[in-house]
């Protein structure tokens, strides 16, 4: 098993060791028998060891309605609801905290940001952005309730907002958020480039490499845009900055720029560069593209011999593939058979290929993204490289 998986399906039950452990030394302190308290604890956490979480729930429920007046007892509780999934349970009570009489004005700055956790998580995004506004307002929990509020605004794809809210977060921590607000601002200028609004775009672009002077997505857009004004020229020098600032990114980059190269006729320009590629890359994609390229050129025979010498040295599926499109034709007879078998299982090998992977959380795709879908992770999802991928 992954032992992030371990990690963080342990995480409510360090959160309630941990809050346990703080009990035990006030109690201590407060001289106060804890043999009775630590036999319900040590029940609940076996439970919750176990993965049985309603025993659990129901101990630790019991624990709290004994002893009414730990609000750390509620929070470890409203915590594990929200992992359980059982938001409304969560939001009842983290609410009935919140509106407690008497509660240290620390604990319920505490009690909000877990009900706007709770919003959160339930999709009522309006409620969540006027708590966390409202934190960030009281400076409470500031920098937990902005990085909230840009993930909300992510959401809603409400790019300057987010762009807004990622500035504070970096004055008040001084970390760097540049790459990240480099991505809003692509976002931005994508849009604009959906509605044609071409200085726009150029302008978000700008804004963009101010951010990250080798934004790679920005070197991409400028690269399309170019293009589709039919600037060729400027398109390859935009797409090839965009290879030199991060490789990674090749299998994407090259269907437009190969484009460019034909359109602007300079497929020498075109061959200098791929074969430059192959000393500093080690993906299969500049490969395949100096096939085709020699194909077109030279002819069929120049095209095979290439490959064949090259995937030698690097075994591809997606070669072979090309290979045996390639070679196709030549074969007859009963070799025929087995070879259309051999292309068709090549090629269901490569469909049920996930080409892309997220470096933080291991979350696959078929296509690219720039956002990961599953930890929200901004340019973490790269093409797979080894045999059956890149
Ligand atoms: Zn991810």
């Amino acid at each position: 098993m992954n032992p992030l998986y371990v990690l963080a399906a342990l995480l409510p039950v360090a959160f309630v060791l941990g809050w346990w452990a703080s009990r035990l030394v006030v109690a201590r302190r407060a001289g106060v028998d804890v043999s009775t308290l630590s036999s319900d604890y040590f029940r609940g956490l076996n439970y919750l060891l176990n993965e049985e979480q309603d025993k659990a729930i129901e101990v630790f429920l019991k624990l709290a309605e004994y002893n009414r007046d730990t609000v750390e007892t509620h929070l470890a509780l409203g915590n594990l609801f929200r992992r359980r999934g059982e938001v409304d349970r969560a939001i009842r009570l983290h609410q009935h905290l919140v509106s407690r009489p008497g509660l240290s004005e620390a604990m319920k700055t505490v009690a909000l940001l877990e009900l706007g956790e709770d919003y959160m998580r339930s999709g009522l995004l309006d409620r969540a952005e006027a708590l966390f506004a409202d934190l960030v307002a009281m400076n409470s929990h500031a920098p937990s309730a902005l990085r909230h509020l840009i993930a909300i605004y992510q959401h809603e794809r409400d790019w300057h907002k987010a762009i807004e809210h990622a500035r504070r977060l970096e004055v008040m921590t001084g970390d760097d958020e540049t790459p990240m607000i480099a991505q809003f601002y692509c976002e931005l200028a994508e849009r604009a480039r959906q509605h044609g609004a071409r200085a726009e775009a150029r302008e978000y672009l700008h804004q963009a490499f101010e951010c990250q002077p080798e934004c790679v997505r920005a070197f991409m857009i400028t690269g399309r845009l170019h293009a589709e004004d039919g600037q060729h020229a400027e398109a390859i020098d935009a797409l090839e900055a965009a290879i030199k600032a991060d490789s990674a990114f090749t299998p994407d980059i090259l269907p437009p720029l190969l484009n460019s190269y034909a359109r602007a006729q300079q497929m020498d320009r075109a061959e200098a560069f791929l074969r430059n590629m192959m000393g500093r890359y080690h993906g299969v994609s500049p490969i395949l593209a100096l096939t085709n390229l020699y194909r077109q050129r030279d002819g069929e025979r120049a095209a095979v011999d290439f490959l064949t010498a090259q995937l030698r040295q690097r075994p591809s599926v997606r070669g072979l593939m090309t290979l045996l499109d390639a070679t196709m034709d030549k074969i007859e007879g009963e070799a025929r058979e087995n070879f259309l078998i051999l292309r068709d299982l090549t090629r269901k090998l490569l469909e049920g290929q996930a080409m892309y992977r997220c470096n933080r959380c291991g979350f696959g795709a078929k296509a690219h993204h720039w956002q990961c879908p599953s930890c929200k992770s901004w340019s973490t999802i790269r093409p797979i490289h080894g045999v059956a991928g890149e």
